[in-house]
């Protein structure tokens, strides 16, 4: 480590020399949180995220507050952000949500699928394709409307009710995306279990599938120590676009084991070392976790922002 609070920086010319980090955690991080956070805490966080040069801050969901009620002050968090200078996609799950998303000026959304009919099922009450046909009207719409959309992709590596997911199962769906005008997937591994292999394997399979690297992001959890591990078996497969969340915000509701979301400032601690450029200051970004965790009332799992914020 250099005296800065910086690793060394040895590059690896496999590597790409950019990666956008797609930042999630004042959307799937504090989804997740118990109780609830002030509207103002939520825009102080997202602003502090983007001063930290964050480019792409997920700021919250037009999903119907009975279902993510911590994300229920979506009206009136979204126009405290918009003037941003950072991309601030929301999730909207149906044609009310993007009604609602487009009536305050958002300019990208996220739609949510999912690789199993076990989470597509609990997640939507509905099967794969039921939930595909339900989101395809709002895709159409958002891109007609000049929006960006992502899909995000769950259970792409493992299934709390199935256990192992076939890649080509992943393949179909996220294909189904793709085709549906989807302008990047998400692959998510909601509850952590993926393996650097099964994800080159999974990589592989969609490039050959007409998806290649390019269209794709991986948003990785922490729950068996892989997510960094899965990281760089993405980039050598081309991926560039990382999801990671301040701080190591956030799990998920339906997979109890899934501790954590990969905390960003451990994806930068290593994208730094490797001499990759993110734009992001980690010394800022740290500093915002911790004052994160000051009002979250607990400290941040993330072990960089743990190494950088000790005190002797
Ligand atoms: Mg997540």
């Amino acid at each position: 480590m250099t005296a800065a609070g910086l690793p060394m920086v040895v590059p690896d010319p496999a590597l790409p020399a950019r990666v956008r980090i797609h930042e999630v955690g004042a959307r799937d991080g504090l989804q997740n949180e118990k109780g609830a956070v002030p509207t103002e805490v939520k825009a102080e966080f997202i602003r502090r995220l983007a001063a930290a040069g964050l480019s792409t801050v997920e700021a919250t969901s037009f999903v119907h507050p009975r279902w993510v009620p911590q994300l229920a002050d979506a009206e009136d968090l979204f126009p405290m952000v918009r003037d941003l200078p950072v991309r601030l996609p929301v999730l909207v799950p149906n044609e009310r949500g993007l009604d609602r998303a487009l009536a305050l000026g958002v300019r990208e959304i996220a739609v949510f699928a999912s690789a199993t009919e076990s989470f597509a099922k609990a997640n939507l009450n509905r099967t794969v394709d039921e939930a595909l046909a339900l989101f395809a009207p709002t895709v159409t719409r958002a891109i007609e409307a000049g929006l960006k959309v992502r899909g995000y992709l769950s259970m792409c590596f493992g299934d709390p009710w199935e256990g192992a997911v076939p890649v080509e199962q992943v393949v179909r769906v996220t294909r189904a995306l793709a085709e549906m005008g989807c302008d990047e997937l998400s692959l998510g591994d909601t509850i952590g279990v993926a393996t650097p292999g099964h994800v080159g394997e999974l990589l592989q399979a969609l490039d050959g599938a007409g998806v290649p690297a390019s269209r794709l992001a991986v948003h990785f959890h922490d729950t068996y120590g892989q997510a960094l591990s899965n990281t760089l078996a993405a980039l050598r497969h081309g991926v560039t676009t990382v999801d990671a969340s301040a701080g190591g915000l956030g799990g998920c509701p339906y997979a109890k084991s899934a501790t954590g979301n990969l905390a960003t400032e451990d994806l930068v601690w290593m994208l730094d070392g490797l001499g990759i450029e993110t734009g992001v200051d980690l010394a800022a970004l740290t500093a915002t976790s911790v004052w994160m965790a000051e009002q979250l009332g607990r400290p941040s799992p993330s072990r960089t922002v743990r190494a950088l914020s000790h005190k002797e």
